[in-house]
């Protein structure tokens, strides 16, 4: 098992397959891009899929979540699901995409074993989501968005981030959408993750000011159901059976119960999103390493996990990564 020292156990591995992305989200790249990882150095699909079955079978991950970067850009990916879901025992597999591309591949996807996406979308403004992303993509996003729907893949959940003055109107509009449309909307507080270090907590829309702002439409009650280790606090929507969640993870952090570890493109395990410390499984792999020494490194690296994400501390400092090339 993938065990702290503050007893909490890792079970959901994240997977970046690629630092690159077709979209320049501000809160997360800055318009220019950003110098991608050389190709040598990101793992191969044979690598990634031993690295995934060593957490399987030797490790105790029972959930996969690919990500990136933008996980679509992968040529392999629907190869590396179909080899992950034929792992036993079988985890959970999971995508979180923008969905550009998934009009496509929802469908192989599916085919391939894929149980669940999420796809981020912030705004229903093509000029807004011009502006947000430097890309003129929306049509692409909602294309996929509906593809992931009629493949079957469920359930379908949407992230989005809202910034002051740009999209913080949208909460409303947004849950009014994703509830027509049988989607599971989940709003995520926006952290010091950009390569550009312009978060500022002033202009962070917080989880209080969402929550204000969506029961001015709707009546939003807690959801009863056992929260565990998932990140969104949700909300049963006017009585329910849809819900709503919040990820507050600057101003209501849920680090105590964290069940996740992370997997870079280049093959490094990050115990955390803001650990600044990585442990290298891909030299250790290429120079000859065994399943269980890697395994043994991993288990290390877990083993130093922080209690929290210490964003409120002085001393914190944001990771030298920025949150693309980690895996969000
Ligand atoms: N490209 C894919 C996507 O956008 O879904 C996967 C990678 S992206 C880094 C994963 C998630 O992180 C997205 O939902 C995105 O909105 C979110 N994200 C990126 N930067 C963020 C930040 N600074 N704060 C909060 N969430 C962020
Ligand atoms: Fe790309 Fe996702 Fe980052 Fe947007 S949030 S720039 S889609 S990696």
């Amino acid at each position: 098992m993938l065990r702290d020292s503050f007893g909490r156990v890792a079970t959901d591995l994240r997977v970046s397959l690629t630092d690159k992305c077709n979209l320049r989200c501000t809160y997360c790249m800055p318009p220019e891009g950003l110098d991608w990882l050389p190709t040598a150095q990101v793992l191969t699909a044979d690598e990634i899929v031993r690295l995934v079955r060593i957490g399987v079978e030797m490790l105790g991950i029972t959930e996969v979540r690919y990500t990136g970067g933008e996980p679509l850009v992968r040529r392999e990916l629907v190869e590396i699901v179909q080899r992950t879901a034929a792992l036993r025992p079988r985890p959970q597999i999971s995508l979180t995409t923008n969905g550009i591309g998934l009009a496509r591949l929802a469908e192989p996807l599916r085919a391939a074993g894929l149980d669940r996406v999420n796809v981020s979308l912030d705004t229903l403004d093509r000029e807004h989501f011009k502006r947000l992303t430097h890309r003129d993509r929306f049509d692409d996003v909602i294309a996929g968005l509906r593809a992931a729907h009629e493949a079957g893949l469920r359930p379908i959940k949407v992230n989005t981030v809202l910034m002051r003055g740009i999209n913080e109107d949208e909460a409303v509009s947004l849950l009014r959408f994703c509830l027509e449309q049988g989607y599971e909307l989940r709003f995520i507080e926006q952290m010091p993750l950009d390569a550009q270090h312009g978060w500022s907590r002033a202009a962070m829309v917080t989880a209080d000011e969402i929550l204000a702002k969506l029961s001015a439409a709707f009546d939003l009650t807690p959801d009863q159901e056992e929260r565990g280790s998932a990140p969104a606090e949700r909300f049963l929507v006017d009585g329910g059976p849809a819900r709503v969640g919040v990820i507050g993870s600057v101003t209501r952090p849920f680090c105590g119960s964290c069940d996740r570890v992370r997997l870079t493109a280049d093959g490094q395990v990050r115990n955390c999103l803001f650990a600044r410390e990585e442990s290298d499984l891909r030299g250790p792999m290429r120079a000859g390493a065994s399943d269980e020494e890697l395994a043994e490194r991993w288990r290390a690296a877990v083993r130093g996990k922080r209690a929290g994400h210490g964003i409120d501390d002085p001393s914190f400092l944001q990771p030298s990564r920025p949150m693309s090339a980690i895996g969000g």
